[in-house]
């Protein structure tokens, strides 16, 4: 006990496996102490993903273990509680004077240790220095004021320039190298064979982690998703090793292909390294100056390396903030007089920005729906429990914003469904930027698209059932129908938006008949979509 109280006690939250920043890095191994707790009231909170549980697990229990082996004392408590309620045990039971704590990520935690707190908790929360910006950056970007109102949309882009200019990332004397912030509009190639993609390392469970799948298999044997094939990295050196793979042999042809789809190479060039980057076992920093450094060697072209880059210091930093601010989509701009499905409650705010309410069909928990775009990410989905960001963006949530179905529902079946999924992320991506939930917030229109632009990044059409060139009529593609059913049904909200004013001008010409057409083979799809059992699990 004694040993104990001289210490300085460390909480070490499941998403913040590292030693290499904050608190942890700054105390001396054998002055330091850190807690990790096993929540299974946040296991059982939601049916996550089989992998998802077992990817946290097994890092966290190897994490404690590469801890201890440099001198660091550990406590590794499994609680039937909440985290919160973890640490108050373990304050009692060490007598601890006080817990320090990077400020965590997820509100959920947040909330869960203000709850503790309130119970007596001595936590002493410190900045989270994992992440590439402070609050104030953002605050500073967008003008936000203590209390005051929000503006009625954020723009990643000018964040992400004041993030170059700030970091010097890519910078060359105070200009973006290559004159250019963004290389976008070149990295958008469907990929046909052009250059092989490289096989990925895999990493077979060591015994730590059989345990984890042993007890994953026996407590959680109705959750969604299958444990077949983990072979998620789950210790220090197998993480350093998957970055290295990804920087040297995905990097360099990641750009060009980023957009594509393919049910034959589903993860492209893409790192993968959002999975291990959420739970800190790989830093964001790491990625940046190594993607920075690899385009100076010129082992990355540029249009690939900032790609990359803005999705880390752009987008990822960028959505973080946003879901802070709205106090998790809880506190939107008043000018925008969002509707809400129901109440903000513990479980989550649900704005609806476009009035969708329909619950998510069993085609995203596995029916097969004969959508061959559909079925093989929602496949990929059940696997794996991920996929790459356009097969999120412009498969499952194109879909379910076309249809209407509930943005609260479709996030959190993200949520539960994805590996890297976290409310600051998935809240964010989803009510933000995928659905238009915020009604512009986060996005300036919302991600939809008919069959035509499924059909040229992705090789999935050529193996469907359906015509992706027919939008009305017998063996038509939804998607195409689905689409101008939407522009039509959200004339009200989105009619005005200038980034949609081809599409609305394109509508107008369509005779009374062709809408008709249109307006029935899309109910026909969503009424098929509706009436499809759930499986079981
Ligand atoms: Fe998807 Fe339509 Fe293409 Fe089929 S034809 S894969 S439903 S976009």
């Amino acid at each position: 006990m004694q040993q104990a109280r001289n210490r300085h006690w460390m909480y070490v939250p499941y998403d913040r496996l590292t030693d290499r920043t904050g608190p942890l890095r700054e105390t001396p191994a054998n002055e330091a102490g850190i807690i990790l707790v096993e929540s299974e009231a946040k296991g059982h909170r939601r049916l996550y993903h089989k992998k998802k549980i077992a990817l946290l697990l097994a890092n966290e229990r190897h994490f404690a273990l590469e801890q201890a082996a440099r001198g660091v004392a550990v406590l590794y408590v499994t609680e039937k509680g909440s985290h919160g309620d973890g640490l108050l045990k373990m304050q009692a039971e060490y007598g601890l004077a006080s817990i320090t704590v990077m400020k965590p990520a997820e509100r959920e935690l947040r909330i869960d240790l203000a709850h503790a707190c309130e119970r007596g908790l001595r936590l002493n929360q410190v900045e989270d220095t994992t992440w590439l910006s402070k609050e104030s950056d953002f605050d500073t970007v967008f003008k936000l004021k203590e209390g005051g109102e929000l503006p009625n949309a954020f723009v990643m882009d000018r964040f992400y320039r004041f993030m170059r200019k700030k970091s010097g990332i890519l910078m060359d004397q105070g200009e973006p190298v290559g004159g250019r912030f963004s290389f976008d509009e070149e990295n958008r190639q469907p990929y046909k064979g052009q250059v092989p993609v490289p096989k990925r390392p895999v990493y077979p469970p060591d015994e730590v982690t059989r345990e984890v799948l042993a007890l994953v298999e026996r407590e959680y044997p109705h959750t969604f998703g299958s444990l077949e094939g983990f072979d998620f990295p789950v210790t220090e050196k197998d993480c350093k090793s998957f970055w290295k793979f990804a920087l040297q042999k995905c990097l360099p042809t990641f750009g060009p292909y980023e957009d594509a789809m393919r049910d034959d190479e589903k993860d492209l060039f893409h790192s993968k390294t959002s999975t291990l980057v959420n739970i800190s076992r790989i830093l964001p920093s790491d990625l940046v100056e190594d993607t920075s450094a690899a385009y100076v060697a010129g082992k990355i072209p540029l249009g690939s390396a900032e790609g990359f880059i803005r999705q880390v210091i752009g987008w990822r930093e960028f959505m973080r903030h946003v879901h802070r601010v709205t106090d998790g989509y809880r506190k939107l701009p008043k000018a925008k007089l969002i509707f809400m499905e129901k109440k903000a409650e513990a479980m989550g705010a649900s704005p609806s920005a476009l009035h969708a309410t329909k619950p998510l069909p069993a085609a995203y928990w596995g029916a097969a729906s004969g959508m061959h775009c559909l079925d093989t990410v929602v496949k990929q989905v059940i696997d794996e429990g991920w996929s790459h960001h356009i097969t999120r963006l412009m498969v499952l949530s194109n879909l379910a914003t076309l249809c209407g179905f509930s943005p609260r529902a479709l996030t959190d079946w993200f949520w539960i469904a994805y590996v890297d999924a976290y409310d600051w992320v998935v809240e964010s991506n989803v009510l933000g930027m995928s659905t238009y939930a915020d009604g512009g917030l986060t996005a300036t229109k919302p991600y939809v698209s008919g069959a035509a632009y499924i059909n040229r990044m992705s090789n999935y059409c050529s193996s469907c059932q359906y015509d992706p060139k027919k939008s009305t009529g017998p063996g038509s593609c939804p998607f195409t129908a689905l689409y101008w059913t939407f522009l039509e049904r959200n004339q009200e909200v989105l009619g005005r938006n200038m980034r949609l004013a081809m599409p609305y001008n394109s509508l107008r010409k369509k005779t009374a008949e062709e809408r008709k057409a249109l307006r029935e083979r899309a109910e026909q799809e969503i009424a098929t979509l509706e009436a499809q059992r759930m499986p079981t699990y």
